[in-house]
């Protein structure tokens, strides 16, 4: 199989009258005590259309070098960008580069793009970064519906969270104090440092793993992009996949459940809507608790 292709899952079972679904039976329960976050398009909406800042300047910038068909560059960058989501945004830019070599360019340093994509998706989302600022927009407003239940959930229940992004950190963090995030994570924030080996996905569950003498079972992780499953997968944690559309409508996002099936989520959610139900499950609790 060619490593950029993803097959299509039929749907598995769903809790009854949910939109969680169980992809793994055989999911371990009611014993998690840490949980792990992805930031972007987990919790926070306001980086939501990266994809469509980074895709097309990688599209255009790889089109000088070849005459292969927009569409094609398209699928291939699409592919790899999402491959590497998850990761730090070099990583992204350092395949540009490759694929411009490739191609029989003279790439640029990768630092350098990803200079010209912050500047780009800086200009995106700066007002919503300013509306968080000056409150004509809600911390609810740019992130995913329920996501502050869903925090105060998993705190009421003992469980330690962690924060980890491959976006820059100083932008994680401003962005997590604006959104009213922060103070969840007791754990801790972890993002993207100047110095690439300072920072990873898996450093960040290896030092959970040594804190709190966890096995697998008793870590959850909630992402939205490749990494973040694959590295719960390699430890035995539970990992959720969120394939959500990032704009906060209740639709599950088809491209992205995929992704995430075949990196090994263990369940997928389209968002937390059904929070109830989901807690239920994972903390193998009776569903009906507030009787509603
Ligand atoms: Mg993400």
């Amino acid at each position: 199989m060619n490593i950029d292709e993803f097959p299509t899952y039929p749907p598995a079972r769903f809790l009854p009258g949910t939109s969680v679904e169980i992809r793994d039976e055989t999911t371990p329960r009611g014993r998690i005590r840490s949980a792990l976050f992805d930031f972007d398009g987990t919790i926070s909406l306001v980086r939501t259309g990266w994809q469509d800042v980074m895709v097309p300047m990688m599209v255009e910038l790889l089109a000088e070098h070849t005459d292969e068909s927009t569409e094609s560059l398209e699928r291939l960058v699409h592919n790899f960008v999402d491959r590497l989501t998850g990761k730090q945004t070099i990583f992204q830019m350092e395949r540009l580069a490759e694929e411009i070599r490739r191609r029989g360019g003279k790439p640029l340093d990768p630092l350098a793009y990803k200079a010209i994509y912050n500047d780009r998706l800086m200009e995106v989302i700066a007002s919503r970064r300013e509306g968080l600022r000056d409150g004509s927009l809600t911390p609810q407003e740019l992130t995913m519906p329920r996501t502050h239940e869903l925090l105060d959930g998993l705190r009421e229940r003992s469980v330690t969270l962690y924060l980890a992004s491959g976006t820059d950190f100083v932008y994680v963090k401003e962005e997590a104090e604006l959104l009213d995030v922060a103070d969840y994570f007791d754990g801790g924030i972890y993002a993207a440092l100047d110095r690439i080996e300072d920072f990873s996905k898996a450093m960040v569950i290896q030092q959970m793993f040594r804190e709190h003498e966890l096995n697998g079972a008793e870590l959850v992780s909630f992402g939205d992009g490749y990494v973040e499953i694959l590295n719960t997968k390699e430890v035995g944690g539970i990992a959720i996949g969120v394939a959500s559309d990032e704009v906060g409508t209740v639709e599950v996002n088809e491209w992205k459940r995929n992704r995430l099936i075949q990196a090994g989520a263990n369940l997928i959610v389209p968002g937390y809507q059904d929070l109830d139900a989901l807690f239920a499950y994972l903390f193998d609790e009776p569903s009906d608790k507030k009787g509603a």
